[in-house]
């Protein structure tokens, strides 16, 4: 059986680890991107215990090498900005292991690095066309709009991210869902002055920010700025010097050293913040009747309130691994997968009740010490099958 990856992101890569050197398979990558290409090496992420509990159970050496590239994410607090503390979870109370912190292109690296000989840089999925046997034969256009194919594929899997093209050509554009909300990303390479290491986040009103320390004495921030509609545009003013130095400052009392930090350095570096809308897309697992396997944020793109958007891909790659190492199809990955996404989904939306309009994020922060929020966080922490499920 012959396996076509397209895109060696998250999902792709740990797929195309799965899968190398299996008995009956020949697997083949496909990626835009070129060797040199550092995109998004700037900001942070911060991936889920339970993503590390895929890999160690699955791909061992990769889980140590992804650890190795990171900093625990073990503690996980809510604080207003004038810092009253509102909820403070030490991640191992609902987890096996702490998740990490890590810079998006060393997760990248980490992954990419030993399915490099399996994959074919610098080519973008363009069209596709089936070859006599009807098998999917992609289209793949090079830097100087050369065209190349590489013969038909048994299975075709999208592992190219929130705007897929395979899943466009497959199963149409899918519609997102805004949410009302701005995300701002920024790194700052040299944070040695920043008064805070794990994973915290701060309200002031329904205007959040998130932040943790990186390897390398870096720290990423990344902002929630409420929208008027859910799916108004980030103006110019949301984006400006003034707007993001004030923005989280609570109005009448003095900011915790941690916001009036944040608050300087987001003013400072307003011009280099990264900005998306909160949105998410329809879960969509195959096309093609059942030649085109989706994965990743190409099958289910959600909010990132959770951080389970590269965790999930990561669980994605590896469990749609073990089965298409059992012999199943994208059928059998779909009947694994999907309901284990909806879940992880509607929480993820569920906890991001204190952005959205008419959210209280002080008694909504609050909440989420409480046992129905734990339970659920356990479960989206460790609900993952090892090997002997798939025996
Ligand atoms: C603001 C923001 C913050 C986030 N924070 C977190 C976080 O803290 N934790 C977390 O777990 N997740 C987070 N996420 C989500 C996370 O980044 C994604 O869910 C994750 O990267 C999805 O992995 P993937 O493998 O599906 O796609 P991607 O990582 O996007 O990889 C897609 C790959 O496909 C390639 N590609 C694309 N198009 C083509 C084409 N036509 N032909 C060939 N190759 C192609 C790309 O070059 C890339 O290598 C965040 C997302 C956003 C927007």
């Amino acid at each position: 059986m012959r396996i076509g990856i397209i895109g060696t992101g998250v999902a792709g890569s740990v797929l195309a680890e799965m899968l190398a050197d299996t008995p009956g398979l020949t697997i083949d990558a496909f990626d835009r991107m070129t060797e040199h290409d550092a995109g998004e090496a700037g900001t942070g992420l911060n991936v889920g215990p339970n993503a590390m509990k895929a890999l160690r159970l699955h791909l061992p050496a990769r889980h140590d090498a992804v650890r190795a590239a990171a900093l625990p994410w073990r503690r996980w607090f809510i604080d207003t900005a004038a810092g009253e503390r509102l909820f403070d979870l030490d991640l191992l109370d609902v987890a096996e292991e702490p998740g990490i912190r890590l810079r998006w292109s060393e997760l990248y690296r980490v992954l990419r690095a030993p399915v490099a000989p399996l994959t074919r840089l610098g080519l973008a999925l363009e069209a596709l066309e089936e070859d006599a046997a009807g098998r999917l034969v992609p289209v793949l256009r090079d830097a100087t709009d050369a065209l190349h194919r590489f013969g038909g594929f048994d299975l075709l899997v999208a592992g190219d991210g929130r705007y897929s093209r395979l899943r466009a050509l497959t199963a149409g554009v899918p519609e997102p869902i805004f949410h009302g909300v701005a995300m701002s990303r920024l790194l700052v390479p040299d944070a040695q002055d920043c008064p805070y290491d794990d994973y915290g986040q701060w309200f002031e009103g329904r205007a959040r920010l998130l932040s943790y320390r990186l390897p390398g004495g870096a720290a990423y921030i990344a902002g929630a700025v409420p929208l008027e509609t859910p799916t108004a545009e980030i103006d110019a003013r949301i984006r400006g010097a003034d707007f993001q130095a004030s923005l989280y400052l609570p109005k009448d009392r003095a900011p915790c050293p941690a916001v009036a930090w944040m608050s300087r350095k987001l003013g400072e570096h307003a011009g280099a913040l990264h900005w998306a809308r909160l949105q998410s897309s329809p879960l969509s697992r195959s096309a093609a009747g059942g030649r085109v396997l989706l994965l990743g944020d190409a099958a289910h793109a959600m909010v990132p309130t959770l951080g389970q958007g590269a965790t999930q891909a990561i669980e994605d790659g590896v469990l749609a691994g073990a089965v298409l190492r059992a012999g199943g199809d994208a059928a059998a990955v779909a009947a694994l997968r999907d309901p284990r996404v909806e879940f992880v989904r509607a929480f993820s939306l569920e906890a991001s009740d204190t952005m959205l309009p008419g959210g209280d994020p002080v008694a909504g922060s609050r909440a989420k010490m409480a046992p129905d929020f734990l339970t659920k966080l356990r479960r989206t922490y460790t609900d993952v099958p090892g090997p002997e499920a798939f025996a």
